[in-house]
């Protein structure tokens, strides 16, 4: 039980705390990789290739550098270039839109619809004669509505990428997130659900040529040592951040279940405060809460009060994508995404991660309650 006269420091995300859970594992798996100067590849690499496609049924792993290089190759790959358009939804963070632009194609940004997620009655309406391909982001770890984004993206012959680096483990209508088109793309950034230390990303796949050409151009456009195929790009996996995400991965599942306690709790504890909206998880949907993101008209007040107590809170994001600078070319105004721009002053990650105590949870729901009661 909290004594409300002794302050806590919460911070928004603690790895530290994880580190202490896994601490030797981790260093043995570390010191492992120097021993072996198995820096770069090796069967580490395939090691957790084989493990994390296991995680999520999917039949192929393609590790890479980080998250935004997993986006970006597939859609190389996929073939998408300048005069295509790539329909992405407008709050995210800006890989998934970098990416597009990267390979020369145009983003086409559409609003989010109460679970922020991509609104899928608007994407028919964006759907033009250019459009190659759709990617929906599973943002804050909920998936994105996929039935009928699966529907769409069959009736117009458009390509399926899923943004999944928030989503490990996340699933719709009983089938993981990254399974239900092309490819799923991962970030193991060290703040995800699984993080490396330091940075890392994966592709996952059913789909065999797809893999080897994925493979191919993350590796210099080559399989085998001099044999360049054609030009590629250098994203690789490091040993040792193999090492730490094969430890990592044993733990993900329950981690994973600790995370949507913390939300649970959280959700019955923070009920019917003033206009506080609280994260809704849709039917037929795994939830894995990467984020706990709440949604309030007196947000900025709401997260000074916060500070002030010692309680470390963010916003996921502050400027929806088409509004940011980067696409001022795109000439959006909010009218194009009420939703999304309504949401960037009202809404609030509160801190999340497996290891939150009852007694943190407990003090920043008392903070949080009390802003609105008094
Ligand atoms: C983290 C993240 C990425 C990019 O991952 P990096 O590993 O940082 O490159 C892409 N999309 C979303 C939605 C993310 O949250």
């Amino acid at each position: 039980m909290i004594n409300p006269g002794i302050g806590m420091n919460i911070p928004f995300v603690d790895l530290s705390a994880q580190y202490q859970t896994i601490k030797s594992e981790i260093d043995d798996a570390i010191a492992a990789v120097i021993e072996e100067n198995a820096y770069i590849g090796g069967t580490r690499v395939e090691q957790f290739e084989a493990a994390f496609a296991e995680a999520h049924g999917a039949q192929h792993c393609i590790a890479v550098a980080n998250g935004t290089d997993a986006i970006y190759v597939v859609l190389k790959m996929l073939g998408i270039g300048p005069g295509d358009e790539v329909i992405t939804v407008a709050n995210s963070w800006i890989s998934t839109s970098e990416t597009i632009s990267q390979t020369g194609a145009r983003p086409v940004f559409v609003d989010v619809d109460e679970h922020y997620t991509i609104d899928v009655s608007k994407i028919e309406a964006a759907i033009t004669e250019a459009t190659r391909a759709i990617i929906p982001v599973h943002l804050y770890g909920q998936p994105a509505d996929m039935s009928p984004i699966v529907e769409l993206c069959t009736r117009h012959g458009l390509r399926l990428v899923e943004d999944c680096a928030q989503a490990h483990l996340a699933a719709y209508a009983g089938k993981f997130a990254s399974s239900f088109g092309d490819a799923g793309t991962f970030s193991f950034y060290p703040g995800k659900n699984l993080g490396a230390y330091g940075d890392a990303g994966a592709i996952l796949t059913h789909n065999e040529e797809l893999a080897t050409q994925c493979r191919m151009f993350a590796r210099h456009g080559a399989l085998k040592k001099h044999e360049h195929v054609m030009e590629g790009i250098n994203s690789r996996l490091d040993g040792i951040q193999a090492a730490v995400l094969l430890v990592k991965l044993k733990y993900l599942s329950e981690w994973t279940e600790k995370r949507i306690r913390v939300a649970a709790q959280y959700s019955e504890q923070l009920a019917d405060l003033g206009d506080l909206e609280l994260p809704a998880t849709a039917a037929d949907r795994k939830h894995v809460f990467h984020l706990y993101v709440v949604r309030t008209a007196k947000r900025d007040a709401l997260r000074k009060f916060l500070a002030g107590q010692g309680i470390a809170t963010g916003v996921h994001y502050p400027t929806a994508l088409p509004l940011l600078p980067a696409y001022d070319y795109l000439k959006m105004t909010p009218q194009h995404i009420p939703r999304a721009y309504a949401n960037q002053s009202q809404i609030l990650s509160l801190p999340m991660y497996p290891e939150m105590t009852d007694s943190q949870i407990e003090y920043v729901v008392s903070k949080v309650r009390r802003f609105f009661n008094s």
